[in-house]
């Protein structure tokens, strides 16, 4: 690991102002940031610590919705007695990512802006080729392993799959990032990785995550995460969906709902092709296993990942029949 000078920022100010320099790095739970430090991903001169600053865990709500701080620790977001309440898919997202212990340690910040898991991103020293990490050097993945690799919203310089749980779930139910002197939708805050896949989501330097909104929605109400991966524990998703449902008052027709997925997608992909289907539909199996169909519309496979073409719209199908028996 390289060395690093240690900066324990008086307040967020003082943090983004260190932020603003390429060469500083913020520390928030550090399950993330050390690990990229030990393989050589992460080579920051500077860690600036944030993890004390005051304020910044709170969770809050209010008739809109809820407002939860950067500093929030997973463990306690998904513990919340009104996010289980108001926010299942939030709460069960997180439920389901890492290890207790790490979600003990983790913020809500950090885990939005973790990195991907794709192997050759993250071992240097074998493998150079990395877009992501070093612009124009080439992608080893392209006819690599893998396995674990988008299938929606690649690209020719990169085809890593974003590895977070909570952003899917706040993908769906149009959460809002905010940076401190400004805000940004939380679809347009991931980026796709088209030509410049180093950049990853819409954070200026010197500026920071200080909480996230999420609008209050019968939707997200009526909500499930549903996580599909090679382990019941302690594994990153192979498909993910949130869902969110709203129903008439007939009890069966669709008036409002949310998909999102994970673990296919190169950022946590909104699937409205499956909304636009079933909004105004009657909720039915055969409607049901139609529409879902339309999650992997435009997907690409590159060698092992072709089973998540066919994986998605199952997980998808699943997730939303399930929210309709509990109607
Ligand atoms: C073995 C293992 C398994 C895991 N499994 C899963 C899983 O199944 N699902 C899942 O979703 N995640 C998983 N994770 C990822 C884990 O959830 C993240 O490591 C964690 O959420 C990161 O939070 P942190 O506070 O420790 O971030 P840190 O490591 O402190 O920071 C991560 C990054 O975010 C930046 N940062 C932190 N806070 C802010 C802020 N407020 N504003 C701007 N930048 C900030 C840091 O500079 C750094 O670049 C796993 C991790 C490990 C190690
Ligand atoms: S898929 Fe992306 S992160 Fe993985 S090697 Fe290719 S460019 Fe790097």
């Amino acid at each position: 690991m390289k060395a690093f000078s240690y900066l324990r920022a008086g307040s967020v100010d003082e943090a983004r102002q260190a932020a603003a320099s390429s060469a500083a790095m913020l520390l928030a739970g550090g399950t993330t940031l050390l690990d990229l430090a030990k393989c050589g991903v992460a080579e920051p001169e500077t860690v600036v610590d944030i993890s004390h600053l005051a304020g910044l865990d709170a969770i809050s709500f209010t008739d809109q919705g809820v407002t939860i701080g950067a500093l929030a620790k997973m463990s306690r977001v998904a513990d919340d007695a009104n996010i289980k309440a108001q926010f299942p898919a939030i709460s069960q997202a997180l439920s389901l990512a890492a290890s207790a212990q790490i979600r003990n340690m983790a913020t809500i910040g950090g885990n939005l802006l973790q990195r991907t898991r794709c192997p050759y991103f993250r071992d240097p020293a074998t493998f150079s080729a990395c877009n992501k990490r070093a612009p124009g050097s080439g992608c080893t993945a392209i006819g690599g392993v893998t396995r674990n690799h988008a299938v929606l919203g690649t690209s020719d310089a990169c085809i890593a799959t974003n590895p977070g749980d909570l952003a899917v779930a706040l993908v769906a139910f149009d959460a809002v990032v905010h940076l401190g002197t400004r805000e940004v939708a939380i679809d347009d805050f991931f980026l796709l990785p088209g030509t410049t896949p180093e950049r990853e989501h819409a954070i200026e330097p010197g500026e920071m995550i200080t909480a996230i909104t999420v609008p209050a929605s019968a939707a997200a109400r009526r909500s499930i995460y549903l996580k599909v991966r090679d382990r019941q524990s302690y594994e990153f998703a192979a498909a993910s969906a949130a869902v969110g449902l709203e129903l008439e008052a007939d009890g069966r027709t669709i008036r409002d709902i949310r998909v999102a997925l994970g673990g296919v997608a190169t950022k946590p992909w909104r699937a409205r092709a499956v909304e636009n289907a079933l909004k105004g539909q009657r909720l039915n199996a055969a409607t049901v296993k139609r529409a879902s169909q339309l999650a992997v519309q435009g997907a690409v496979y590159h060698g092992g990942n072709h089973y998540k073409i066919a994986l998605a719209p199952r997980v998808v199908e699943r997730a939303i029949l399930t929210m309709g028996e509990m109607a």
